[in-house]
């Protein structure tokens, strides 16, 4: 057993705190009793000598049992009463914790006899990332869409988004526990495959009435006749529709072990949403046949619903009836979860697996982790009680020109790179194709390095 203590004053932020240290500890977690200085102190000697190391975070180095080795975590001022009045920190000028970049505090390591002592503030360098902290920060940045863009984040600025920092410092903590001779549990965690996909069109030509209006495009010359014969043939049942590329990826996806997840959208009637309905015969007849191959089904929320998330428990229920099951899987469409806080009403419609938080612009590490993380209302002080499993790769970050307009060898690199960062610490690899990104087209490499993806994974680490 171990104990976290923090400063007696810092007890309005105690929730905060908790669920910094729980995020950082990781798996050690379960061995540890958190608790205010007061309370500590209150403990028999005998008591405090139980623990076989505390985690101090407070300004000065705590009493106990003379042998109990201590790591001593000095407090930046992040959590008190300038809580969340602060400014974000400095892409440039970040401290380098044995080269993780520290968010709040600084470097300073100090080894004594009794254990060691630092000025990295690794619970609010942790907190700042897992909560969107600074998103709270710079309310006015925001994208056409209402996001708060990748490109502007401190991770992507600052130049670590391709490292789960804070799986950096949980191995650190780690190190210097085991420095003091504290012997700590196995790691338990293993590395994991998820593939999901966003279903966010069946098909290209998806309305009764598309052979004629693609006829009529054509004719007036702002399409081409081959659109409008390849429209007229899958109208016919002559040919697949170019996006319905399912039992390919089907088909893909069965090479590896892996868990598979499609994302389903049930409403919205922005223009960005809307595309198919949930209730018509033939999307029925697709969710049937995906969940006999084992995939799990979960809600697309809409965009209209990332801007107004009471309604995704009328989306939930509408994908529920279409399904005849529960549903428990949520990524909102565009990526399209606006404030933190909205995640309580993803809680409230009974949704408690999330897998929104990547950003569109930039692949990688958004929360600093690579593994499920419980999720934080930074401005309530409470959890959301969701567990986020954080998208590490979507395929159209890395080709878009606007994104990341990366060409295939660049693309497969930097894929092949966030893959190598989640395996050393045995994370979650959750990647994001849509079927529709399976369209052959002569400048689409995204099927080509989706079938290069899966064969680096069935070949394993050493592939890599
Ligand atoms: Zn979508």
């Amino acid at each position: 057993m171990l104990a976290l203590i923090f400063d007696t004053d810092l007890k309005p932020w105690d929730a905060a705190i908790r669920h910094a240290a729980q995020v950082v500890l990781d798996e050690l977690w379960e061995e540890i009793t958190c608790l205010p200085r007061d309370a500590f102190n209150e403990l028999s000697d005998e008591e405090r000598g139980r623990f076989k190391a505390i985690i101090s975070y407070t300004n000065q180095a705590p009493e106990g049992a003379p042998q109990t080795p201590v790591i001593h975590l000095r407090p930046s001022g992040f959590f008190g009463p300038e809580y969340g009045q602060g400014v974000v920190p400095d892409a440039s000028g970040l401290a380098l914790l044995n080269g993780t970049p520290v968010l709040y505090g600084d470097d300073a390591v100090e080894q004594s006899t009794r254990g060691i002592s630092t000025g990295a503030d690794l619970l609010a360098s942790t907190y700042f990332l897992t909560t969107r902290f600074e998103e709270l920060l710079r309310p006015d940045v925001r994208d056409n869409h209402g996001r708060f863009p990748g490109s502007e984040s401190l991770p992507a600025r600052a130049g670590f988004i391709h490292r789960p920092i804070v799986d950096e410092y949980a191995a650190q903590i780690r190190a210097w526990l085991q420095a003091l001779g504290v012997a700590l549990p196995a790691r338990k965690r293993r590395f994991k495959l998820l593939l999901t996909h966003d279903v966010d069109l069946l098909g290209r030509y998806r309305l009764p009435f598309e052979p004629f209006r693609t006829l009529g495009s054509a004719l007036l010359g702002r399409q081409s006749v081959k659109t409008a014969v390849e429209c007229l043939a899958v109208h016919l049942g002559r040919r697949q529709d170019p996006m319905d590329t399912f039992d390919e990826m089907m088909a893909l996806d069965g090479q590896v072990e892996a868990e598979v997840y499609y994302f389903f959208m049930a409403g919205g009637s922005s223009q960005w949403d809307g595309w198919y309905r949930i209730g018509w015969r033939r999307t029925k007849r697709l969710l049937r046949k995906l969940m006999d191959s084992g995939a799990t089904i979960g809600l697309h929320a809409s965009y209209e619903a990332g801007a107004r998330p009471t309604s995704i428990a009328d989306e939930k229920a509408a994908l529920e009836r279409a399904c005849g099951c529960e549903i428990r899987h949520n990524r909102h469409h565009f990526l399209g979860w606006r404030e933190m806080q909205d995640g309580h009403a993803l809680a409230a419609a009974g949704i408690n697996w999330d897998s929104t938080l990547g950003y569109a612009e930039v692949a990688g590490f958004r929360l600093g982790v690579c593994r499920p993380i419980p999720l934080f209302d930074p401005v309530e002080l409470r959890p959301l009680g969701i567990e986020e499993h954080p998208l590490v790769l979507m395929e159209c970050s890395l080709d878009q020109p606007h994104y990341m307009g990366l060409d295939l060898p660049g693309a497969e690199a930097y894929a092949l790179g966030l893959l190598r960062e989640t395996r050393k610490y045995g994370g979650e690899y959750v990647v994001l194709w849509h079927n529709s990104s399976f369209e052959k087209a002569e400048d689409n490499y995204l099927p080509a390095l989706y079938r290069r993806l899966i064969d680096h994974l069935r070949a394993g680490e050493e592939a890599v």
